[in-house]
Protein backbone atom coordinates (compact mmCIF):
# COMPACT_ATOMS: atom_id res chain seq x y z
CA UNK A 1 0.00 0.00 0.00
CA UNK A 2 1.04 3.50 -0.33
CA UNK A 3 2.40 5.19 2.56
CA UNK A 4 -0.44 7.29 3.94
CA UNK A 5 0.07 10.36 5.53
CA UNK A 6 -2.25 10.36 8.39
CA UNK A 7 -3.83 14.32 8.65
CA UNK A 8 -6.19 13.04 11.17
CA UNK A 9 -3.68 12.10 13.68
CA UNK A 10 -1.52 15.14 13.11
CA UNK A 11 -4.67 17.38 13.54
CA UNK A 12 -5.13 15.88 16.50
CA UNK A 13 -1.65 16.59 17.85
CA UNK A 14 -1.81 20.37 16.83
CA UNK A 15 -5.77 20.35 18.33
CA UNK A 16 -4.07 19.50 21.91
CA UNK A 17 -1.24 22.15 21.33
CA UNK A 18 -4.67 24.75 20.29
CA UNK A 19 -6.57 23.59 23.42
CA UNK A 20 -3.51 24.21 25.71
CA UNK A 21 -2.98 27.58 24.42
CA UNK A 22 -6.92 28.58 24.94
CA UNK A 23 -6.72 27.28 28.49
CA UNK A 24 -3.96 29.79 28.83
CA UNK A 25 -5.82 32.07 27.32
CA UNK A 26 -8.69 32.20 29.11
CA UNK A 27 -7.00 31.74 32.47
CA UNK A 28 -5.46 35.85 31.47
CA UNK A 29 -9.40 36.31 30.94
CA UNK A 30 -8.93 36.67 27.23
CA UNK A 31 -11.26 33.96 25.38
CA UNK A 32 -10.63 33.90 21.12
CA UNK A 33 -13.20 34.82 19.58
CA UNK A 34 -14.51 33.92 15.84
CA UNK A 35 -17.44 34.79 13.95
CA UNK A 36 -18.82 33.04 10.79
CA UNK A 37 -20.65 34.89 7.78
CA UNK A 38 -22.55 32.65 5.22
CA UNK A 39 -24.61 33.85 3.17
CA UNK A 40 -27.38 31.36 1.31
CA UNK A 41 -28.24 28.10 1.66
CA UNK A 42 -25.70 26.09 -0.24
CA UNK A 43 -25.23 22.50 1.51
CA UNK A 44 -21.86 21.89 1.84
CA UNK A 45 -21.12 25.39 3.03
CA UNK A 46 -23.63 24.60 5.88
CA UNK A 47 -21.48 21.50 6.86
CA UNK A 48 -17.92 23.25 6.35
CA UNK A 49 -19.95 25.90 8.81
CA UNK A 50 -21.07 23.77 11.23
CA UNK A 51 -17.97 21.27 11.29
CA UNK A 52 -15.94 24.71 11.87
CA UNK A 53 -18.31 25.85 14.95
CA UNK A 54 -17.92 22.54 16.57
CA UNK A 55 -14.11 22.38 16.50
CA UNK A 56 -14.21 25.99 17.88
CA UNK A 57 -16.32 24.75 20.63
CA UNK A 58 -14.15 21.75 21.55
CA UNK A 59 -11.26 23.91 22.10
CA UNK A 60 -13.07 26.66 23.96
CA UNK A 61 -12.99 29.26 21.33
CA UNK A 62 -16.06 31.13 21.24
CA UNK A 63 -17.79 31.24 18.01
CA UNK A 64 -20.78 33.08 16.54
CA UNK A 65 -22.01 31.99 13.21
CA UNK A 66 -23.60 35.15 11.21
CA UNK A 67 -26.50 33.13 8.37
CA UNK A 68 -28.23 35.67 6.17
CA UNK A 69 -30.69 35.00 3.40
CA UNK A 70 -29.00 34.43 -0.38
CA UNK A 71 -30.69 37.39 -1.28
CA UNK A 72 -28.62 39.55 1.04
CA UNK A 73 -27.10 42.55 -0.60
CA UNK A 74 -23.26 43.11 -0.17
CA UNK A 75 -24.13 46.59 1.40
CA UNK A 76 -25.84 44.72 4.13
CA UNK A 77 -22.73 41.78 4.40
CA UNK A 78 -20.32 45.10 4.43
CA UNK A 79 -22.72 46.12 7.53
CA UNK A 80 -22.04 43.02 9.31
CA UNK A 81 -18.61 43.13 9.06
CA UNK A 82 -18.05 46.97 9.97
CA UNK A 83 -19.58 45.99 13.19
CA UNK A 84 -17.90 42.96 13.65
CA UNK A 85 -14.32 44.69 12.65
CA UNK A 86 -15.17 47.07 15.76
CA UNK A 87 -16.12 44.39 18.07
CA UNK A 88 -13.60 43.46 20.63
CA UNK A 89 -15.03 39.83 21.49
CA UNK A 90 -14.06 39.31 17.96
CA UNK A 91 -10.71 38.08 17.17
CA UNK A 92 -10.90 36.44 13.62
CA UNK A 93 -13.94 36.99 10.76
CA UNK A 94 -14.57 34.46 8.03
CA UNK A 95 -16.94 35.04 5.00
CA UNK A 96 -17.62 31.36 3.77
CA UNK A 97 -17.53 31.37 0.24
CA UNK A 98 -19.07 30.89 -2.36
CA UNK A 99 -21.00 33.71 -1.97
CA UNK A 100 -24.12 34.43 -3.94
CA UNK A 101 -23.72 36.50 -7.31
CA UNK A 102 -24.75 39.96 -6.35
CA UNK A 103 -21.75 40.07 -3.56
CA UNK A 104 -18.20 40.65 -4.81
CA UNK A 105 -16.09 38.57 -2.82
CA UNK A 106 -13.15 40.56 -3.12
CA UNK A 107 -14.46 43.58 -1.81
CA UNK A 108 -16.07 41.71 1.33
CA UNK A 109 -12.75 40.17 2.11
CA UNK A 110 -10.61 43.37 1.63
CA UNK A 111 -13.28 44.74 4.30
CA UNK A 112 -12.48 42.50 6.97
CA UNK A 113 -9.77 44.50 8.99
CA UNK A 114 -6.20 42.54 8.04
CA UNK A 115 -6.02 41.68 12.31
CA UNK A 116 -8.63 39.63 12.09
CA UNK A 117 -8.51 38.40 8.92
CA UNK A 118 -8.20 34.47 9.62
CA UNK A 119 -8.20 33.35 6.43
CA UNK A 120 -5.28 35.46 5.26
CA UNK A 121 -6.88 36.21 2.22
CA UNK A 122 -6.70 40.57 2.57
CA UNK A 123 -4.23 42.05 0.33
CA UNK A 124 -1.95 43.60 2.82
CA UNK A 125 -1.84 39.96 4.17
CA UNK A 126 -1.50 38.19 1.06
CA UNK A 127 1.43 40.59 0.61
CA UNK A 128 3.31 40.22 3.67
CA UNK A 129 3.37 36.34 2.55
CA UNK A 130 4.77 36.98 -0.96
CA UNK A 131 7.23 39.13 0.80
CA UNK A 132 7.97 36.63 3.35
CA UNK A 133 7.51 39.23 6.50
CA UNK A 134 9.15 39.19 9.80
CA UNK A 135 6.62 40.15 11.72
CA UNK A 136 3.24 37.85 12.37
CA UNK A 137 0.62 37.68 9.88
CA UNK A 138 -2.13 35.23 9.53
CA UNK A 139 -2.07 32.77 5.72
CA UNK A 140 -4.28 31.07 4.20
CA UNK A 141 -5.70 27.77 6.16
CA UNK A 142 -5.65 24.99 4.05
CA UNK A 143 -1.65 25.70 2.73
CA UNK A 144 -0.44 26.31 5.78
CA UNK A 145 -1.76 22.91 7.51
CA UNK A 146 0.17 21.16 3.85
CA UNK A 147 3.01 23.28 5.23
CA UNK A 148 2.52 21.50 9.26
CA UNK A 149 1.84 18.27 7.16
CA UNK A 150 4.59 18.29 5.11
CA UNK A 151 7.12 19.74 8.23
CA UNK A 152 6.26 15.85 9.79
CA UNK A 153 6.80 14.00 6.83
CA UNK A 154 9.65 15.77 4.41
CA UNK A 155 10.58 17.93 7.46
CA UNK A 156 13.49 19.73 4.91
CA UNK A 157 12.22 21.44 1.83
CA UNK A 158 15.19 23.56 1.34
CA UNK A 159 16.03 23.21 -2.65
CA UNK A 160 13.07 20.04 -3.31
CA UNK A 161 11.21 20.68 -6.47
CA UNK A 162 7.74 21.55 -5.48
CA UNK A 163 4.99 21.17 -8.00
CA UNK A 164 1.74 22.97 -7.06
CA UNK A 165 -1.30 21.91 -9.48
CA UNK A 166 -4.48 24.68 -9.42
CA UNK A 167 -3.41 28.29 -9.05
CA UNK A 168 -6.74 29.70 -6.79
CA UNK A 169 -6.44 32.34 -4.08
CA UNK A 170 -7.75 29.75 -1.44
CA UNK A 171 -4.82 27.12 -2.36
CA UNK A 172 -3.00 27.58 -5.38
CA UNK A 173 -1.12 30.37 -5.15
CA UNK A 174 -0.56 30.98 -1.15
CA UNK A 175 0.38 27.09 -1.31
CA UNK A 176 3.44 28.92 -4.02
CA UNK A 177 4.45 31.38 -1.89
CA UNK A 178 4.78 28.91 1.45
CA UNK A 179 6.84 26.53 -0.72
CA UNK A 180 8.63 29.42 -1.89
CA UNK A 181 9.41 30.61 1.75
CA UNK A 182 10.22 27.16 2.69
CA UNK A 183 13.09 27.54 0.24
CA UNK A 184 11.71 24.68 -2.11
CA UNK A 185 12.00 25.28 -6.06
CA UNK A 186 8.00 25.84 -6.90
CA UNK A 187 6.51 25.48 -9.91
CA UNK A 188 2.78 26.86 -10.25
CA UNK A 189 0.87 24.89 -12.91
CA UNK A 190 -2.39 25.62 -14.17
CA UNK A 191 -5.09 24.51 -16.80
CA UNK A 192 -3.09 26.18 -19.83
CA UNK A 193 0.30 24.45 -18.68
CA UNK A 194 1.50 22.06 -21.63
CA UNK A 195 4.58 20.14 -20.17
CA UNK A 196 2.56 18.85 -17.08
CA UNK A 197 3.17 15.09 -17.18
CA UNK A 198 7.15 16.11 -17.45
CA UNK A 199 6.76 18.48 -14.20
CA UNK A 200 4.73 15.47 -12.40
CA UNK A 201 7.78 13.10 -13.77
CA UNK A 202 10.20 15.45 -11.84
CA UNK A 203 8.85 16.56 -8.81
CA UNK A 204 9.66 15.57 -4.97
CA UNK A 205 6.84 17.21 -3.87
CA UNK A 206 3.53 17.55 -5.56
CA UNK A 207 0.57 19.66 -3.87
CA UNK A 208 -3.06 18.97 -6.30
CA UNK A 209 -5.93 21.41 -5.66
CA UNK A 210 -7.27 20.93 -9.24
CA UNK A 211 -11.02 19.69 -8.23
CA UNK A 212 -11.22 16.37 -10.61
CA UNK A 213 -11.38 13.29 -9.70
CA UNK A 214 -8.17 11.29 -10.61
CA UNK A 215 -6.70 13.97 -11.81
CA UNK A 216 -3.27 12.45 -11.12
CA UNK A 217 -1.97 8.88 -10.88
CA UNK A 218 0.41 8.05 -8.25
CA UNK A 219 2.20 5.65 -11.14
CA UNK A 220 3.32 9.15 -12.78
CA UNK A 221 5.14 10.73 -9.85
CA UNK A 222 8.37 9.57 -8.39
CA UNK A 223 9.21 6.76 -6.59
CA UNK A 224 10.31 8.93 -3.62
CA UNK A 225 7.79 11.57 -4.06
CA UNK A 226 5.18 13.13 -1.23
CA UNK A 227 1.52 14.02 -2.62
CA UNK A 228 -1.05 15.94 -0.77
CA UNK A 229 -4.26 16.06 -2.52
CA UNK A 230 -6.16 18.87 -1.47
CA UNK A 231 -9.61 18.03 -3.99
CA UNK A 232 -12.99 17.07 -2.67
CA UNK A 233 -15.11 15.25 -5.21
CA UNK A 234 -18.80 13.74 -4.65
CA UNK A 235 -18.46 10.43 -7.09
CA UNK A 236 -22.26 10.42 -8.84
CA UNK A 237 -22.61 7.07 -6.33
CA UNK A 238 -21.85 9.73 -3.29
CA UNK A 239 -18.64 8.20 -2.81
CA UNK A 240 -15.36 11.07 -1.61
CA UNK A 241 -12.69 11.31 -3.60
CA UNK A 242 -9.62 13.27 -3.88
CA UNK A 243 -8.15 14.38 -6.96
CA UNK A 244 -5.55 11.69 -7.21
CA UNK A 245 -5.46 7.51 -8.17
CA UNK A 246 -3.75 5.53 -5.75
CA UNK A 247 -2.57 3.06 -8.71
CA UNK A 248 1.07 2.19 -6.81
CA UNK A 249 -0.43 -0.50 -4.39
CA UNK A 250 3.30 -1.63 -3.15
CA UNK A 251 4.91 1.80 -3.69
CA UNK A 252 6.86 3.82 -0.95
CA UNK A 253 5.21 6.71 -1.97
CA UNK A 254 3.67 9.11 0.83
CA UNK A 255 -0.14 10.63 -0.25
CA UNK A 256 -2.92 12.41 1.73
CA UNK A 257 -5.89 10.22 1.76
CA UNK A 258 -9.33 12.31 1.27
CA UNK A 259 -10.72 12.07 3.37
CA UNK A 260 -8.73 11.98 6.28
CA UNK A 261 -5.44 14.24 5.13
CA UNK A 262 -6.01 18.26 4.31
CA UNK A 263 -9.26 18.48 5.52
CA UNK A 264 -8.55 17.94 9.05
CA UNK A 265 -5.74 19.95 8.90
CA UNK A 266 -7.81 23.20 7.54
CA UNK A 267 -10.21 23.19 10.40
CA UNK A 268 -7.43 22.64 12.73
CA UNK A 269 -5.75 25.54 11.12
CA UNK A 270 -7.81 27.50 11.02
CA UNK A 271 -8.49 27.50 15.02
CA UNK A 272 -4.65 28.09 15.37
CA UNK A 273 -5.01 30.95 13.48
CA UNK A 274 -8.16 31.94 15.56
CA UNK A 275 -5.83 31.86 18.55
CA UNK A 276 -2.85 33.43 17.29
CA UNK A 277 -5.00 36.82 16.40
CA UNK A 278 -6.60 36.55 20.10
CA UNK A 279 -2.96 36.47 21.26
CA UNK A 280 -1.68 39.13 19.26
CA UNK A 281 -4.85 41.42 20.33
CA UNK A 282 -4.05 40.89 23.89
CA UNK A 283 -1.01 42.75 23.30
CA UNK A 284 -2.21 45.60 21.11
P1 LIG B 1 -10.54 26.09 -8.08
O1 LIG B 1 -11.68 25.18 -8.39
O2 LIG B 1 -10.76 27.51 -7.76
O3 LIG B 1 -9.50 26.04 -9.27
C1 LIG B 1 -9.03 24.85 -9.84
C2 LIG B 1 -7.64 25.10 -10.40
O4 LIG B 1 -7.28 23.93 -11.12
C3 LIG B 1 -7.55 26.29 -11.37
O5 LIG B 1 -6.47 27.12 -10.97
C4 LIG B 1 -7.24 25.65 -12.72
O6 LIG B 1 -6.29 26.39 -13.49
C5 LIG B 1 -6.64 24.30 -12.32
N1 LIG B 1 -6.92 23.31 -13.35
C6 LIG B 1 -8.14 22.93 -13.84
N2 LIG B 1 -7.96 22.00 -14.81
C7 LIG B 1 -6.63 21.79 -14.91
C8 LIG B 1 -5.84 20.98 -15.75
N3 LIG B 1 -6.39 20.18 -16.66
N4 LIG B 1 -4.50 21.03 -15.61
C9 LIG B 1 -3.92 21.82 -14.66
N5 LIG B 1 -4.64 22.63 -13.84
C10 LIG B 1 -5.97 22.61 -13.98
O7 LIG B 1 -9.61 25.39 -6.97
P2 LIG B 1 -9.70 25.30 -5.37
O8 LIG B 1 -10.71 26.21 -4.79
O9 LIG B 1 -8.27 25.39 -4.97
O10 LIG B 1 -10.23 23.81 -5.16
C11 LIG B 1 -9.59 22.68 -5.71
C12 LIG B 1 -10.10 21.43 -5.03
O11 LIG B 1 -9.66 21.44 -3.68
C13 LIG B 1 -11.62 21.29 -4.97
O12 LIG B 1 -11.94 19.92 -5.10
C14 LIG B 1 -11.96 21.79 -3.58
O13 LIG B 1 -13.17 21.22 -3.10
C15 LIG B 1 -10.78 21.31 -2.80
N6 LIG B 1 -10.47 22.06 -1.57
C16 LIG B 1 -10.25 21.35 -0.44
C17 LIG B 1 -9.91 22.00 0.74
C18 LIG B 1 -9.63 21.18 1.97
O14 LIG B 1 -9.57 21.73 3.06
N7 LIG B 1 -9.43 19.88 1.84
C19 LIG B 1 -9.82 23.39 0.79
C20 LIG B 1 -10.02 24.09 -0.40
C21 LIG B 1 -10.34 23.43 -1.58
Amino acid sequence: MTKLIDGKQVANDLKVQIASSVKKLIALGITPGIAVILVGDDPASQIYVRNKQRAAEKLGIDSEVIHLPATTSEEKVLAKIAALNANPAIDAILVQSPMPAQIDENRIQSAIVPEKDVDGFHPQNVGALFNNAQDYYPMANTPRGIMTLLNEYMPNLVGKKALVIGRSILVGRPMMAMLNNADATVTLAHRHTTNLEQLIADADVIVVAVGKPHFLKMSDVKADAVVIDVGINRLADGTLVGDVLDDMPDSEQLLTPVPGGVGPMTIATLMQTTVELARQHSTI
